[in-house]
């Protein structure tokens, strides 16, 4: 099954900012890397993808 929610960690820069925008709280910061919980509660808004300075997130 292809992911929904897909982080590259390697331009992850622990910007929290977009982990506030998810209306589902899907999204957290672990190590320094943001982190989905619960995929399949993802509404594809895809608020977090615009707000990403780095581009690090992408939704499928
Ligand atoms: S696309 Fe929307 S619901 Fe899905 S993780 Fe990003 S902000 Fe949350």
């Amino acid at each position: 099954m292809n992911k929904i929610v897909v982080i590259d960690a390697d331009k992850c820069i622990d910007y929290g900012l977009y982990t506030e925008i998810c209306p589902n709280n899907l999204l957290y910061i672990h190590n320094g890397i943001c982190k989905v919980s619960d995929e399949k509660m993802c509404d594809k808004s895809k608020g977090c993808e615009k707000v990403c300075p780095t581009g690090a997130i992408k939704i499928n």
